[in-house]
Protein backbone atom coordinates (compact mmCIF):
# COMPACT_ATOMS: atom_id res chain seq x y z
CA UNK A 1 0.00 0.00 0.00
CA UNK A 2 1.49 3.69 -1.00
CA UNK A 3 1.96 6.07 2.03
CA UNK A 4 -0.32 9.04 1.86
CA UNK A 5 0.91 12.20 1.09
CA UNK A 6 1.42 14.55 3.80
CA UNK A 7 0.30 18.45 4.44
CA UNK A 8 0.05 20.79 7.01
CA UNK A 9 -2.86 22.84 6.53
CA UNK A 10 -5.14 21.94 3.68
CA UNK A 11 -8.35 23.86 2.71
CA UNK A 12 -10.81 21.88 0.57
CA UNK A 13 -13.27 24.38 -1.85
CA UNK A 14 -11.49 27.29 -3.79
CA UNK A 15 -14.37 29.58 -3.08
CA UNK A 16 -13.92 32.73 -1.60
CA UNK A 17 -14.57 30.81 2.38
CA UNK A 18 -11.60 28.41 1.06
CA UNK A 19 -9.22 31.20 0.00
CA UNK A 20 -9.98 33.79 2.22
CA UNK A 21 -9.21 30.95 5.07
CA UNK A 22 -6.41 29.87 2.76
CA UNK A 23 -4.78 33.63 3.02
CA UNK A 24 -5.43 33.52 6.75
CA UNK A 25 -3.43 30.42 7.70
CA UNK A 26 -0.97 31.29 5.35
CA UNK A 27 -0.59 34.88 7.49
CA UNK A 28 -0.12 32.93 10.79
CA UNK A 29 2.67 30.84 9.51
CA UNK A 30 0.71 27.67 8.23
CA UNK A 31 1.86 25.56 5.20
CA UNK A 32 -1.21 25.48 3.11
CA UNK A 33 -2.37 23.35 0.15
CA UNK A 34 -5.69 24.25 -1.88
CA UNK A 35 -7.86 21.73 -2.92
CA UNK A 36 -10.00 22.24 -5.74
CA UNK A 37 -12.27 20.02 -8.06
CA UNK A 38 -12.77 22.54 -10.75
CA UNK A 39 -10.99 25.71 -10.92
CA UNK A 40 -10.43 28.54 -8.21
CA UNK A 41 -13.85 30.36 -7.96
CA UNK A 42 -15.76 27.24 -9.84
CA UNK A 43 -18.95 28.05 -7.97
CA UNK A 44 -20.93 30.72 -6.35
CA UNK A 45 -18.03 33.01 -5.32
CA UNK A 46 -17.89 33.79 -9.08
CA UNK A 47 -21.35 34.90 -10.11
CA UNK A 48 -22.29 36.57 -7.28
CA UNK A 49 -23.63 40.21 -6.97
CA UNK A 50 -19.78 41.30 -5.63
CA UNK A 51 -21.99 43.48 -2.38
CA UNK A 52 -20.24 43.84 0.85
CA UNK A 53 -23.46 43.82 2.44
CA UNK A 54 -22.34 44.71 5.98
CA UNK A 55 -25.75 45.78 6.79
CA UNK A 56 -27.15 42.77 6.16
CA UNK A 57 -27.94 42.06 9.52
CA UNK A 58 -31.68 41.46 9.40
CA UNK A 59 -32.01 36.96 9.44
CA UNK A 60 -34.04 36.56 6.88
CA UNK A 61 -36.26 33.99 9.08
CA UNK A 62 -38.29 36.28 10.52
CA UNK A 63 -41.61 36.69 12.74
CA UNK A 64 -44.38 36.46 10.32
CA UNK A 65 -42.17 35.34 6.95
CA UNK A 66 -44.02 32.07 6.56
CA UNK A 67 -47.28 34.19 5.55
CA UNK A 68 -45.42 35.93 3.14
CA UNK A 69 -43.81 32.68 0.75
CA UNK A 70 -46.84 31.22 -0.17
CA UNK A 71 -47.42 34.86 -2.21
CA UNK A 72 -43.85 34.74 -3.52
CA UNK A 73 -44.43 31.10 -4.60
CA UNK A 74 -47.74 31.67 -6.37
CA UNK A 75 -46.20 35.04 -8.46
CA UNK A 76 -44.03 33.57 -11.94
CA UNK A 77 -42.11 36.87 -11.49
CA UNK A 78 -41.91 36.66 -7.64
CA UNK A 79 -38.39 35.99 -5.73
CA UNK A 80 -39.08 32.02 -4.63
CA UNK A 81 -39.53 29.03 -6.79
CA UNK A 82 -39.64 25.42 -5.19
CA UNK A 83 -38.70 22.84 -8.39
CA UNK A 84 -41.69 20.13 -8.06
CA UNK A 85 -39.90 16.93 -7.23
CA UNK A 86 -37.07 18.59 -4.44
CA UNK A 87 -40.14 19.69 -2.45
CA UNK A 88 -40.39 16.43 0.00
CA UNK A 89 -36.37 17.08 0.68
CA UNK A 90 -37.26 20.47 2.11
CA UNK A 91 -39.61 19.23 4.98
CA UNK A 92 -36.47 19.59 7.60
CA UNK A 93 -34.99 22.12 6.47
CA UNK A 94 -37.98 24.64 6.36
CA UNK A 95 -38.66 23.07 10.03
CA UNK A 96 -36.13 24.40 10.84
CA UNK A 97 -36.22 27.30 9.35
CA UNK A 98 -39.77 28.01 10.66
CA UNK A 99 -38.55 27.66 13.99
CA UNK A 100 -35.58 29.87 13.53
CA UNK A 101 -38.30 32.56 12.53
CA UNK A 102 -39.88 32.80 16.16
CA UNK A 103 -39.31 36.14 17.79
CA UNK A 104 -36.54 34.21 20.34
CA UNK A 105 -34.41 33.02 17.84
CA UNK A 106 -34.69 35.61 15.51
CA UNK A 107 -33.80 38.38 18.03
CA UNK A 108 -30.71 35.64 18.99
CA UNK A 109 -29.81 35.76 15.36
CA UNK A 110 -29.91 39.19 14.59
CA UNK A 111 -27.37 39.87 17.37
CA UNK A 112 -25.02 37.01 16.02
CA UNK A 113 -24.73 38.32 12.83
CA UNK A 114 -23.98 41.65 13.95
CA UNK A 115 -21.44 40.97 15.33
CA UNK A 116 -20.29 38.87 12.64
CA UNK A 117 -20.71 41.56 10.35
CA UNK A 118 -19.30 43.84 13.04
CA UNK A 119 -15.69 41.46 12.87
CA UNK A 120 -16.58 41.52 9.20
CA UNK A 121 -16.15 45.46 8.19
CA UNK A 122 -12.80 45.02 10.42
CA UNK A 123 -11.73 42.06 8.81
CA UNK A 124 -12.24 43.73 5.01
CA UNK A 125 -9.74 47.16 6.05
CA UNK A 126 -7.36 44.92 6.78
CA UNK A 127 -8.03 43.00 3.48
CA UNK A 128 -7.85 46.55 2.00
CA UNK A 129 -4.41 47.12 3.28
CA UNK A 130 -3.08 44.59 0.87
CA UNK A 131 -2.68 46.72 -2.23
CA UNK A 132 -2.74 43.72 -4.56
CA UNK A 133 -6.26 43.01 -2.99
CA UNK A 134 -7.34 47.06 -2.55
CA UNK A 135 -8.98 48.24 -6.27
CA UNK A 136 -11.69 44.97 -6.10
CA UNK A 137 -13.58 46.68 -3.06
CA UNK A 138 -14.91 50.35 -4.38
CA UNK A 139 -17.59 52.77 -2.62
CA UNK A 140 -20.08 52.97 -5.19
CA UNK A 141 -22.83 53.57 -2.51
CA UNK A 142 -26.47 51.49 -2.05
CA UNK A 143 -29.33 52.34 -2.96
CA UNK A 144 -32.65 50.50 -1.23
CA UNK A 145 -35.43 50.79 -3.91
CA UNK A 146 -39.26 50.48 -2.46
CA UNK A 147 -41.91 49.79 -4.55
CA UNK A 148 -44.26 52.52 -2.51
CA UNK A 149 -44.71 53.96 0.52
CA UNK A 150 -46.68 51.24 1.83
CA UNK A 151 -43.41 49.18 1.38
CA UNK A 152 -40.73 51.55 2.53
CA UNK A 153 -42.94 51.44 5.86
CA UNK A 154 -43.24 47.90 6.40
CA UNK A 155 -39.32 47.50 6.10
CA UNK A 156 -38.30 50.99 8.77
CA UNK A 157 -38.49 48.57 11.76
CA UNK A 158 -35.15 46.41 9.75
CA UNK A 159 -33.65 49.94 9.09
CA UNK A 160 -34.19 50.93 12.71
CA UNK A 161 -32.49 47.59 14.02
CA UNK A 162 -29.27 48.08 11.33
CA UNK A 163 -29.38 52.00 12.46
CA UNK A 164 -29.72 50.67 16.46
CA UNK A 165 -26.48 48.38 15.59
CA UNK A 166 -24.55 51.34 13.83
CA UNK A 167 -25.08 51.66 10.44
CA UNK A 168 -25.62 54.59 8.62
CA UNK A 169 -28.07 56.05 5.90
CA UNK A 170 -30.69 58.22 4.79
CA UNK A 171 -34.17 57.89 3.58
CA UNK A 172 -34.48 59.85 -0.17
CA UNK A 173 -37.26 60.51 -2.06
CA UNK A 174 -37.99 61.42 -6.32
CA UNK A 175 -35.60 64.04 -6.56
CA UNK A 176 -32.39 62.51 -4.62
CA UNK A 177 -33.05 59.06 -6.29
CA UNK A 178 -32.83 60.90 -9.68
CA UNK A 179 -30.00 62.58 -8.61
CA UNK A 180 -28.13 59.30 -7.36
CA UNK A 181 -29.41 57.34 -10.49
CA UNK A 182 -31.02 58.81 -13.38
CA UNK A 183 -33.48 56.83 -15.37
CA UNK A 184 -35.47 54.99 -12.87
CA UNK A 185 -38.90 54.28 -13.61
CA UNK A 186 -41.22 57.16 -12.13
CA UNK A 187 -42.64 55.11 -9.65
CA UNK A 188 -40.19 54.52 -7.28
CA UNK A 189 -40.33 57.34 -5.22
CA UNK A 190 -38.78 56.02 -1.80
CA UNK A 191 -35.71 54.64 -1.36
CA UNK A 192 -32.72 54.77 1.60
CA UNK A 193 -29.04 56.04 0.59
CA UNK A 194 -26.10 54.39 2.27
CA UNK A 195 -23.59 56.28 0.99
CA UNK A 196 -20.65 54.07 2.67
CA UNK A 197 -21.82 50.95 0.30
CA UNK A 198 -18.94 48.79 -0.56
CA UNK A 199 -18.79 46.31 -3.43
CA UNK A 200 -16.42 44.08 -5.18
CA UNK A 201 -15.86 45.16 -8.55
CA UNK A 202 -15.24 41.50 -9.62
CA UNK A 203 -16.01 38.78 -7.40
CA UNK A 204 -14.15 36.08 -9.20
CA UNK A 205 -11.37 37.79 -10.12
CA UNK A 206 -10.67 38.70 -6.64
CA UNK A 207 -11.20 35.21 -5.70
CA UNK A 208 -8.59 33.82 -8.26
CA UNK A 209 -6.06 37.27 -7.30
CA UNK A 210 -6.25 35.73 -3.62
CA UNK A 211 -5.54 32.50 -4.78
CA UNK A 212 -2.82 33.42 -6.85
CA UNK A 213 -0.77 35.75 -4.53
CA UNK A 214 -1.39 32.54 -2.00
CA UNK A 215 0.41 30.44 -5.15
CA UNK A 216 3.18 32.93 -5.49
CA UNK A 217 3.97 32.69 -1.98
CA UNK A 218 4.28 28.48 -1.63
CA UNK A 219 0.68 27.49 -1.76
CA UNK A 220 -0.07 24.15 -3.49
CA UNK A 221 -2.77 23.86 -5.73
CA UNK A 222 -4.24 20.09 -6.07
CA UNK A 223 -6.67 19.90 -8.12
CA UNK A 224 -8.90 16.69 -6.78
CA UNK A 225 -12.16 16.12 -5.51
CA UNK A 226 -12.49 15.06 -1.61
CA UNK A 227 -14.75 12.71 -0.90
CA UNK A 228 -14.68 11.49 2.90
CA UNK A 229 -12.56 12.47 5.77
CA UNK A 230 -11.51 10.46 9.17
CA UNK A 231 -9.62 11.13 11.81
CA UNK A 232 -6.07 10.30 12.55
CA UNK A 233 -3.92 10.66 15.69
CA UNK A 234 -2.04 13.56 14.58
CA UNK A 235 -5.10 15.38 12.00
CA UNK A 236 -7.05 14.13 9.40
CA UNK A 237 -7.04 11.71 6.28
CA UNK A 238 -8.81 13.19 3.42
CA UNK A 239 -9.46 10.30 0.62
CA UNK A 240 -10.04 11.45 -2.81
CA UNK A 241 -12.13 10.49 -5.45
CA UNK A 242 -9.17 8.81 -7.63
CA UNK A 243 -8.31 6.64 -4.89
CA UNK A 244 -5.57 8.83 -3.33
CA UNK A 245 -5.13 10.09 0.04
CA UNK A 246 -3.35 13.10 2.09
CA UNK A 247 -3.14 13.53 5.77
CA UNK A 248 -3.01 16.85 7.36
CA UNK A 249 -2.69 18.33 10.82
CA UNK A 250 -5.64 20.98 9.86
CA UNK A 251 -7.96 20.20 7.27
CA UNK A 252 -10.70 23.13 6.74
CA UNK A 253 -13.86 21.84 4.65
CA UNK A 254 -14.85 24.97 2.63
CA UNK A 255 -16.70 23.43 0.10
CA UNK A 256 -19.74 25.54 -0.39
CA UNK A 257 -22.94 24.38 -0.94
CA UNK A 258 -21.23 20.62 -1.25
CA UNK A 259 -19.92 20.28 2.16
CA UNK A 260 -22.85 18.20 3.59
CA UNK A 261 -21.40 15.08 2.64
CA UNK A 262 -18.00 15.70 3.47
CA UNK A 263 -19.51 16.38 7.47
CA UNK A 264 -21.40 12.97 6.86
CA UNK A 265 -18.35 10.73 6.31
CA UNK A 266 -17.29 12.18 9.50
CA UNK A 267 -20.92 10.82 10.62
CA UNK A 268 -21.96 14.43 11.19
CA UNK A 269 -25.61 15.65 9.93
CA UNK A 270 -25.67 19.08 8.94
CA UNK A 271 -29.43 20.64 7.64
CA UNK A 272 -27.38 22.38 4.40
CA UNK A 273 -29.00 22.88 1.46
CA UNK A 274 -28.66 24.98 -1.19
CA UNK A 275 -30.92 28.01 -2.47
CA UNK A 276 -30.02 28.49 -6.30
CA UNK A 277 -29.39 31.86 -7.86
CA UNK A 278 -29.94 33.66 -11.17
CA UNK A 279 -28.24 36.57 -12.94
CA UNK A 280 -26.88 37.61 -16.73
CA UNK A 281 -24.24 39.80 -16.81
CA UNK A 282 -24.75 42.21 -19.30
CA UNK A 283 -22.38 44.77 -21.45
CA UNK A 284 -21.11 47.63 -19.09
CA UNK A 285 -22.90 49.81 -22.09
CA UNK A 286 -26.35 48.75 -21.23
CA UNK A 287 -26.93 51.14 -18.64
CA UNK A 288 -25.95 54.10 -16.72
CA UNK A 289 -25.78 52.56 -13.77
CA UNK A 290 -23.95 54.50 -10.90
CA UNK A 291 -24.20 52.48 -8.06
CA UNK A 292 -25.44 49.20 -6.28
CA UNK A 293 -29.35 49.07 -6.63
CA UNK A 294 -31.47 47.12 -4.46
CA UNK A 295 -35.27 46.65 -5.80
CA UNK A 296 -36.31 45.36 -1.78
CA UNK A 297 -39.59 43.80 -3.22
CA UNK A 298 -38.68 42.23 -5.78
CA UNK A 299 -35.23 40.55 -3.88
CA UNK A 300 -32.84 41.52 -6.68
CA UNK A 301 -29.99 43.77 -7.13
CA UNK A 302 -28.46 45.55 -10.22
CA UNK A 303 -24.58 46.28 -9.76
CA UNK A 304 -21.96 47.90 -11.75
CA UNK A 305 -19.20 45.60 -12.10
CA UNK A 306 -15.81 46.24 -13.39
CA UNK A 307 -16.64 44.10 -16.77
CA UNK A 308 -20.06 44.76 -16.72
CA UNK A 309 -23.56 45.05 -15.33
CA UNK A 310 -24.94 41.92 -13.37
CA UNK A 311 -28.93 41.55 -13.07
CA UNK A 312 -29.64 38.94 -10.31
CA UNK A 313 -31.13 37.68 -7.36
CA UNK A 314 -34.13 34.62 -6.82
CA UNK A 315 -34.29 31.99 -5.06
CA UNK A 316 -34.75 28.33 -6.26
CA UNK A 317 -34.69 25.46 -4.20
CA UNK A 318 -33.61 22.78 -6.45
CA UNK A 319 -30.93 20.94 -5.06
CA UNK A 320 -27.29 20.34 -6.58
CA UNK A 321 -28.11 18.04 -9.13
CA UNK A 322 -31.40 19.48 -11.00
CA UNK A 323 -30.30 21.34 -14.92
CA UNK A 324 -30.63 25.33 -14.11
CA UNK A 325 -33.65 26.77 -15.24
CA UNK A 326 -32.75 30.26 -16.63
CA UNK A 327 -36.05 31.47 -17.02
CA UNK A 328 -35.59 32.88 -13.46
CA UNK A 329 -32.61 35.00 -15.31
CA UNK A 330 -34.98 35.81 -17.96
CA UNK A 331 -37.61 36.96 -15.54
CA UNK A 332 -35.10 39.45 -13.50
CA UNK A 333 -34.51 40.99 -16.69
CA UNK A 334 -37.81 41.37 -17.61
CA UNK A 335 -38.34 43.18 -14.47
CA UNK A 336 -35.24 45.11 -14.51
CA UNK A 337 -36.27 46.47 -17.66
CA UNK A 338 -39.40 47.67 -16.38
CA UNK A 339 -37.39 49.62 -13.20
CA UNK A 340 -34.79 50.82 -15.49
CA UNK A 341 -36.82 51.48 -19.13
CA UNK A 342 -33.42 52.74 -20.61
CA UNK A 343 -31.83 49.19 -20.31
CA UNK A 344 -30.69 47.27 -23.21
CA UNK A 345 -30.94 43.45 -22.23
CA UNK A 346 -29.05 42.41 -25.39
CA UNK A 347 -25.86 40.61 -25.20
CA UNK A 348 -26.16 39.53 -21.77
CA UNK A 349 -24.31 36.30 -20.32
CA UNK A 350 -26.58 34.25 -18.20
CA UNK A 351 -25.82 32.19 -14.89
CA UNK A 352 -26.39 30.10 -11.91
CA UNK A 353 -24.85 29.33 -8.71
CA UNK A 354 -25.65 27.26 -5.55
CA UNK A 355 -25.81 29.52 -2.34
CA UNK A 356 -24.24 27.65 0.49
CA UNK A 357 -27.78 27.88 2.80
CA UNK A 358 -28.33 26.82 6.22
CA UNK A 359 -32.22 27.41 8.12
CA UNK A 360 -31.32 30.04 10.12
CA UNK A 361 -28.87 31.89 7.92
CA UNK A 362 -25.93 31.72 9.50
CA UNK A 363 -23.00 29.85 8.51
CA UNK A 364 -21.50 27.07 10.01
CA UNK A 365 -17.63 27.56 11.70
CA UNK A 366 -17.28 25.50 13.74
CA UNK A 367 -14.57 22.19 14.81
CA UNK A 368 -15.79 18.57 14.06
CA UNK A 369 -16.34 16.38 16.87
CA UNK A 370 -15.59 13.19 15.11
CA UNK A 371 -12.12 14.74 13.86
CA UNK A 372 -11.23 17.68 15.91
CA UNK A 373 -8.65 19.12 13.56
CA UNK A 374 -11.16 19.21 10.79
CA UNK A 375 -12.79 22.20 10.69
CA UNK A 376 -16.16 23.29 9.12
CA UNK A 377 -16.78 26.60 7.16
CA UNK A 378 -19.33 26.63 4.93
CA UNK A 379 -23.30 27.74 4.86
CA UNK A 380 -22.79 31.53 4.15
CA UNK A 381 -25.98 31.36 2.10
CA UNK A 382 -26.04 35.03 0.58
CA UNK A 383 -23.52 36.62 2.03
CA UNK A 384 -20.41 34.34 2.07
CA UNK A 385 -18.46 37.20 -0.01
CA UNK A 386 -19.08 39.66 2.63
CA UNK A 387 -18.51 37.14 5.90
CA UNK A 388 -15.54 35.87 4.11
CA UNK A 389 -12.61 37.81 5.54
CA UNK A 390 -14.27 37.35 9.24
CA UNK A 391 -14.80 33.61 8.50
CA UNK A 392 -10.64 33.42 7.56
CA UNK A 393 -9.62 34.84 10.71
CA UNK A 394 -12.27 32.78 12.79
CA UNK A 395 -11.31 29.87 11.12
CA UNK A 396 -7.17 30.39 11.28
CA UNK A 397 -8.35 31.07 15.67
CA UNK A 398 -9.69 27.84 15.74
CA UNK A 399 -6.30 26.41 14.05
CA UNK A 400 -3.94 28.13 16.51
CA UNK A 401 -5.89 27.33 19.58
CA UNK A 402 -6.75 30.67 20.24
CA UNK A 403 -9.92 32.14 21.59
CA UNK A 404 -11.87 33.30 18.73
CA UNK A 405 -12.76 36.66 18.41
CA UNK A 406 -16.74 36.41 18.38
CA UNK A 407 -18.55 33.91 20.38
CA UNK A 408 -18.94 30.71 17.81
CA UNK A 409 -21.50 29.00 20.12
CA UNK A 410 -24.61 29.56 17.83
CA UNK A 411 -22.58 28.81 14.50
CA UNK A 412 -22.16 25.27 15.69
CA UNK A 413 -22.62 22.52 13.41
CA UNK A 414 -24.81 20.57 15.60
CA UNK A 415 -27.45 23.50 16.69
CA UNK A 416 -30.13 21.85 15.47
CA UNK A 417 -29.84 18.89 16.59
C1 LIG B 1 -27.03 35.06 -7.39
C2 LIG B 1 -26.15 35.20 -6.15
C3 LIG B 1 -25.81 36.47 -5.71
C4 LIG B 1 -25.04 36.63 -4.55
N1 LIG B 1 -24.66 37.88 -4.17
C5 LIG B 1 -23.88 38.05 -3.06
C6 LIG B 1 -23.43 39.33 -2.69
O1 LIG B 1 -23.71 40.33 -3.36
N2 LIG B 1 -22.70 39.46 -1.56
C7 LIG B 1 -22.35 38.37 -0.79
O2 LIG B 1 -21.71 38.53 0.25
N3 LIG B 1 -22.72 37.11 -1.16
C8 LIG B 1 -23.47 36.94 -2.28
N4 LIG B 1 -23.85 35.68 -2.66
C9 LIG B 1 -23.48 34.54 -1.82
C10 LIG B 1 -22.03 34.13 -2.05
O3 LIG B 1 -21.77 34.05 -3.42
C11 LIG B 1 -21.78 32.77 -1.38
O4 LIG B 1 -22.19 32.78 -0.03
C12 LIG B 1 -20.28 32.44 -1.42
O5 LIG B 1 -19.79 32.56 -2.73
C13 LIG B 1 -20.03 31.03 -0.89
O6 LIG B 1 -18.66 30.80 -1.01
P1 LIG B 1 -18.04 29.37 -0.75
O7 LIG B 1 -16.58 29.51 -0.91
O8 LIG B 1 -18.57 28.85 0.53
O9 LIG B 1 -18.69 28.44 -1.87
P2 LIG B 1 -18.37 28.30 -3.44
O10 LIG B 1 -18.01 29.60 -4.04
O11 LIG B 1 -19.50 27.57 -4.04
O12 LIG B 1 -17.06 27.44 -3.45
C14 LIG B 1 -17.02 26.08 -3.10
C15 LIG B 1 -15.90 25.43 -3.90
O13 LIG B 1 -15.68 24.13 -3.41
C16 LIG B 1 -15.39 23.29 -4.52
N5 LIG B 1 -15.74 21.93 -4.10
C17 LIG B 1 -16.95 21.46 -3.76
N6 LIG B 1 -16.89 20.19 -3.36
C18 LIG B 1 -15.59 19.82 -3.47
C19 LIG B 1 -14.90 18.60 -3.19
N7 LIG B 1 -15.55 17.53 -2.74
N8 LIG B 1 -13.56 18.55 -3.40
C20 LIG B 1 -12.90 19.65 -3.86
N9 LIG B 1 -13.51 20.83 -4.14
C21 LIG B 1 -14.85 20.92 -3.93
C22 LIG B 1 -16.29 23.81 -5.62
O14 LIG B 1 -15.80 23.44 -6.90
C23 LIG B 1 -16.22 25.32 -5.38
O15 LIG B 1 -15.20 25.96 -6.12
C24 LIG B 1 -24.61 35.49 -3.83
C25 LIG B 1 -24.92 34.21 -4.31
C26 LIG B 1 -25.66 34.05 -5.46
C27 LIG B 1 -25.95 32.68 -5.96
Amino acid sequence: MTEPEKADAVVIGGGIIGCMTARYLDNAGRKVTLVERDGVAAGASAGNAGILAFPEIVPIPSPGITWKAPGWLLDPLGPLTIRPGHAPRLVPWFWHFWRASFKKNFERGLSVQTELMHLAISEYERVRQDQALAPFVVNTGTLDIYDSADSFDAAVPDWTRKRKAGFNFHRVGRKEIDELQPGLAPQFEHAIYSESGLQISDPAGFTRAIAELLRMDGMTIKPATAVALEPTEAGARIRFEDGTSLEASTVVVACGAWSKKLAESLGEAVPLDTERGYNTTLPRSAFGIERQLYFNDHSFVVTPLKNGIRVGGAVEFGGLDLPANFKRSEMLLKLASRFLPGLSTEGGEQWMGFRPSMPDCLPVIDRSKAAPNVIYAFGHGHLGLTQSAATGRLVTELAQQKAPSISLENLRFDRFS
